[in-house]
């Protein structure tokens, strides 16, 4: 049976009968795919550490004759990502990038993109730890890269310009809205200097993490747009999110 090799992020794993697990995992290549690792968790020779949450590895791997697992041959370890685990924000942040990309792409929906910009944003955790801005860069350029970032720069109705100052949001209404369109569908209300900052996050690079210092209101306004942006689309709660926003109760509104 031929064996593909594939660089490869460990999503998640569940445990199966006595000695197997069951391992989810993120590929350039292959989109995101779901193995089976025989006697995984009996013998530590043949996966050691390799298949924890966040890992990054050269997985050895063949398709089965039938249904959709794969069969996990070996698997090498890149990086284990340790640096992850330092705290309960910086793990509970890096469960939640993996969690939302798989509620946000489906299987064969996860291109190479995808997996540069999961692997930039946990290596940026696994040096610097928990931030409101890396959490912030993950979800706009994982809207965008769904193809569901709403209109930020231009009313999401007419196309035509904002105002300054404050300015209505709608995610259900697409985006940014006119004072002329808005008719009191706006949700909430988003500083033309928020939506600006955030038009210049998406010119930057999609791995690009470091040095990146937002204003409190950003950071605030942000959140509450970039939420309920993420409401729209997803299809099952987030066991990770609820935990997550315990974190920053000051930065919510
Ligand atoms: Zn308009």
């Amino acid at each position: 049976m031929k064996t593909s090799i594939s660089q490869a992020i460990i999503l998640h794993h569940t445990n199966y009968g006595e000695a197997d697990r069951i391992v989810t995992f993120l590929t350039p290549d292959h989109g995101r795919l779901k193995g089976f690792a025989r006697a995984a968790r009996k013998s530590r020779k043949r996966f050691g550490a390799a298949l924890e949450p966040f890992a990054e590895v050269q997985l050895h791997w063949s398709a089965r004759s039938s249904g959709d697992l794969i069969s996990l041959r070996d698997a090498e370890l890149v990086n284990l990502r340790s640096g992850l685990r330092r705290d309960l924000e910086t793990l509970t942040l890096a469960s939640y990038g993996c969690e939302l990309t798989e509620v946000l792409f489906d299987e064969s929906g996860v291109g190479v993109e995808v997996f540069q910009l999961l692997r930039a944003f946990l290596d940026h955790l696994d040096n610097e730890g928990y931030s409101v801005e890396a959490r912030l860069l993950l979800e706009i350029r994982m809207l965008s890269l769904s193809g569901y970032l709403p209109h930020l720069q231009h009313c999401a109705d007419c196309f035509g310009p904002l105002p300054s100052g404050p300015v209505g949001f709608s995610a259900a209404a697409d985006g940014s809205l006119c004072p002329a369109c808005d008719g009191g569908r706006s949700v909430l209300k988003v500083d033309r200097m928020t939506l600006g900052t955030f038009g210049r996050i998406m010119q930057t690079p999609l791995t690009s993490f470091a040095d990146f210092k937002l204003s409190l209101r950003s950071r605030q306004e942000g959140q509450t747009l970039l939420n309920d942006a993420l409401q729209c689309h997803l299809h099952r709660p987030l066991k990770s999110l609820e935990f997550l926003n315990r974190f920053s109760p000051e930065e919510t509104s």
